[in-house]
């Protein structure tokens, strides 16, 4: 694809939230063009190596089901190396399966994928409404025309085209810590000290301020390592960025040192992979027509047009260097759907990290669980506002409906 192109509905962003988006909407029938930078879908998922899939549930209960928790509970039956069992906290996948999962669900929909394709501006037909997107490519500049765009790039790369308002570092408390993910191999699970010596054997030999974060991969063997971290510095930054990706590898080997070198079990320990893509937790928040806050998720609150519900913790990450802040809730609260559009453009919507949130909301709904939700919700509302082209004018009822005809909880 080089030459200028044209579809009902444009997702930009195909981490697990644009993914989602992409095939609820073209599950009711638009026309759907999905489009990513890397060569997979997943996002953070897969190219970040980020597992596992949280939070879906509290106290045992789920509080997020839907087309996500049944794309989980297949993988994880499908072969035993896939994915672990489902459950209200959520499975740790293996990466390459989950890749092919979502893409053949996406094209099983309708989909139509464009890879290897960065999106890098926007264009106007009048103040509040978009005409086309401009991506690049090794083909050169080509332009992308939809009815309705869905903004899953996590960082809100399109609302900021598009002239959105959003928090970022600059004005909030700064980003939360980066970290280059990875999986370390070929370790006796039958040998290892449980958790808590562990942690003391880190705590002796510790290389850094993060705590003992193994998340076990279904593959006997194989966990994926959640311990690099840096802070202070700015996601969107290509200069950052790159210091973060070298820091964050340095660190990567001196923990397999450690491991190797004191951890029962870890002596012939390797590293698998490191991520092909930095995992970056908070940039660009957007203020939408709702700003998420603490309080209401700390409060449960219920909104009248709740089109998700999460029950994730709050959990910053140190920013420039503050401690973390992590705290359980009591119970869950319901998202919005004006969290996911904005004042300025009537067809736009965002889904994923970048809602309009505030720093702690952030925190807890940018996991992937509420990725899952958020997603299916902004595919369904995309596809009801081609009746009118206006994302802000549609039937909160009909999209509260469609939801819950896909086991959606509201
Ligand atoms: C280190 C780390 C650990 C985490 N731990 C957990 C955890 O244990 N459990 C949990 O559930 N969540 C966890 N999270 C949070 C979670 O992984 C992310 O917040 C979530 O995956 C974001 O999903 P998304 O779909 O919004 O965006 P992403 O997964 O980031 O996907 C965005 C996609 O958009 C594409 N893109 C971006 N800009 C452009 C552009 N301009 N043009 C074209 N394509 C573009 C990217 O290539 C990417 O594929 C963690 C995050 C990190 C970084």
């Amino acid at each position: 694809m080089s030459k200028d192109v044209k579809f009902d509905i444009v997702v930009i962003g195909g981490g697990i939230s644009g993914t989602m988006a992409a095939i609820a909407s073209a599950r009711q029938g638009s026309k759907t063009l999905l489009i990513d930078r890397y060569g997979a879908l997943g996002g953070m998922a897969t190219s970040g190596l980020v597992q596992p899939i949280t939070t879906w549930g509290i106290n045992d209960s789920y509080v997020i089901s839907g087309t996500g928790k049944k794309i989980l509970e297949n993988m994880a039956s499908k072969h035993d190396q896939a994915a672990t069992a489902m459950s209200t906290y959520g499975p740790t996948c293996d990466a390459e399966y989950l890749k092919k999962e979502l893409e053949d669900i996406a094209i099983e929909n309708g989909v139509s994928l464009l890879y290897h394709t960065w999106v890098r501006s926007v264009e106007m037909k009048s103040t509040d409404v978009i005409s086309h997107i401009t991506a690049f490519s090794k083909n050169g500049d080509f332009n992308i025309y939809g009815k309705v765009f869905i903004d899953a790039t996590a960082d809100g790369d399109i609302c900021a085209f598009a002239g959105v308002p959003f928090e970022s570092s600059e004005d909030s408390e700064g980003q939360q810590a980066m970290t280059l993910m990875m999986i370390v191999s070929g370790i006796d699970q039958d040998r290892i000290l449980d958790r808590e010596k562990m942690q003391e054997i880190w705590d002796k030999h510790r290389v850094n301020s993060r705590q003992l974060t193994l998340f076990w991969h279904p593959r006997k063997g194989s966990t994926y390592v959640n311990m690099t971290s840096i802070s202070s510095l700015n996601g969107l930054d290509p200069t950052d960025l790159t210091k973060a990706t070298i820091e964050c590898r340095k660190q990567a080997w001196d923990i397999l040192d450690v491991f190797r070198n004191y951890m029962p079990g870890f002596e012939n320990a390797y590293i698998e992979q490191t991520a092909p893509t930095l995992g970056i937790r908070e940039t660009r928040r957007i203020k939408g027509q709702y700003i998420l806050s603490a309080d209401d998720i700390l409060s449960g609150r219920e909104f009248n047009d709740s089109i998700a519900r999460a029950s994730c913790p709050i959990d910053i990450h140190p920013r420039n260097n503050e401690p973390a802040v992590y705290q359980v809730l009591k119970k869950s609260y319901s998202i919005p759907y004006r969290a996911l559009i904005t004042n300025e453009i009537s067809n736009l919507i965002a889904t994923g990290r970048c809602i309009s949130t505030d720093q702690e909301a952030h925190s807890s709904v940018r996991r992937m669980g509420p990725g899952f939700a958020l997603g299916e919700a902004a595919g369904i509302a995309a596809a009801l506002a081609l009746e009118n082209n206006d994302v802000r004018n549609i039937s909160i009822n009909q999209l509260q409906t469609i939801l819950k005809s896909y086991n959606g909880i509201i």
